[in-house]
């Protein structure tokens, strides 16, 4: 049995006009605290009797801003991680890295800790747009990273792209997608930007100052992101995420599929045997749960429907689909009996659903509005 290992990190050097995630500024003494604090919960979680038996297959390291870490403080976690909890041969081993962060240096250090697969925040090619997202690296940051994760021999990496960025047209995201695809990545998550409650961002699309494209304006643009990547040999494997063929992110994969992963840092999520947990938000209380020796989670009591109606919706984003089988092993109920029969008959009619006996799936046309139909779908 495997299961994902996910570390929030939590530091950044700034805040992004669009971001909600859960960051704090960074601070050399505040770190060394957190990393503490992260041995311990790592060696506490390490209890767990189900994780006892069971193997990482995968670890993920997002924040945050992990390529800002203290390598001797990530290091000695490791070690912590390895000696308590049993890491497959070969496991996959992705760190987020943002542009401006990176040097010869550290992807050196993270090769040798084992990482085999960073990913960097592009986001866009275009300086301005950059500026106005608040982020603090230019193009030619990106380009360096990709350079070195090169020079330095990485087989397998990804970038992350958004669509939907203020003031994009067509030949904007064209040109992004272009100098995207000559750096040649294995892989390239193509986000649409959401509008978070609460950041900047929202405040400036509420008060006028920065427009984002429309609706109409937006699918196009995923459309045709898609036909460009699909050109270039990227396979969509999940609605916003595109591989050359065997270079899927097996992490994320196992979330999509409704696997256990165990999620470190504060923030961090969990799904255990069956059980969810979510970690304390706040870095400080953190700290404070777990040099009391507590482990700062509390259980998610969502139910039965809950998880059915989660399976339901990540299943749909993947190309695969929802596999009936599964979902009945999983739940003890078939698909049918949890999706509204009508909608159901229309979906299929109308080309936006592929059923099958083994799986259930949306077509091309049906992935363009996967959110609509999954909320019709789901009664
Ligand atoms: S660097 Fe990433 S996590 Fe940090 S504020 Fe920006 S978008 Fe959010």
């Amino acid at each position: 049995m495997q299961f994902g290992l996910y570390l929030h990190y939590p530091f950044c050097r700034n805040k992004c006009s669009y971001c909600d995630f859960y960051k704090d500024v960074y601070d050399t003494s505040l770190e060394k605290k957190f990393f503490h604090a992260l041995r311990i919960e790592t060696e506490l979680a390490s209890e767990d009797p189900f994780l006892q038996e069971a193997t990482i297959g995968s670890i993920f390291i997002g924040g945050g801003t992990p390529s800002l870490v203290n390598c001797d403080l990530l290091a000695d976690w490791l070690s912590v991680l390895r000696r308590h909890y049993d890491v497959a041969e070969g496991v996959e081993f992705t760190v987020e890295c943002n542009p401006e962060s990176v040097t010869l240096d550290l992807l050196q250090i993270f090769k040798e800790l084992g990482v085999n697969r960073p990913v960097f925040g592009i986001q866009s090619f275009d300086t301005k747009t950059l500026q106005l997202l608040g982020r603090r690296h230019v193009p030619d940051h990106s380009r360096r990273a990709i350079y070195l994760a090169n020079v330095l021999g990485f087989r397998n990496f990804g970038v992350d792209l958004i669509f939907g960025l203020p003031n994009q047209n067509s030949r904007l995201l064209s040109s992004d997608l272009d100098q995207v695809i000559d750096l040649e990545p294995p892989h390239i998550s193509f986000y649409q930007l959401t509008v978070e409650e609460n950041t900047k961002l929202s405040k400036q699309v509420a008060s006028g100052t920065i427009k984002l494209p429309d609706q109409e304006l937006t699918i196009g643009f995923y459309r045709g992101g898609c036909e460009k990547m699909a050109i270039e040999g990227y396979f969509r494997y999940e609605v916003s995420s595109f591989a050359k063929p065997g270079f899927e992110c097996r992490h994320n994969l196992r979330y999509w599929d409704g696997g256990d992963f165990l999620g470190l840092g504060p923030s961090a999520h969990s799904f255990i045997d069956e059980q969810r947990f979510a970690n304390r938000v706040d870095v400080q209380q953190y700290i404070e749960s777990l040099t009391s020796g507590i482990l700062p989670r509390t259980v998610d009591e969502s139910g039965v429907e809950e998880r059915m109606t989660e399976a339901i919706m990540l299943g749909l984003r993947t190309s695969r689909g929802i596999s009936r089988s599964a979902f009945t092993e999983r739940f003890g109920t078939s698909l049918e009996k949890r999706i509204d029969r009508k909608q159901y008959a229309l979906l299929v009619e109308s080309g936006h659903l592929i059923p099958d006996r083994g799986s259930l799936k949306l077509s091309e046309e049906g992935i363009y509005l996967a959110d609509e139909i999954t909320r019709r779908l789901l009664k």
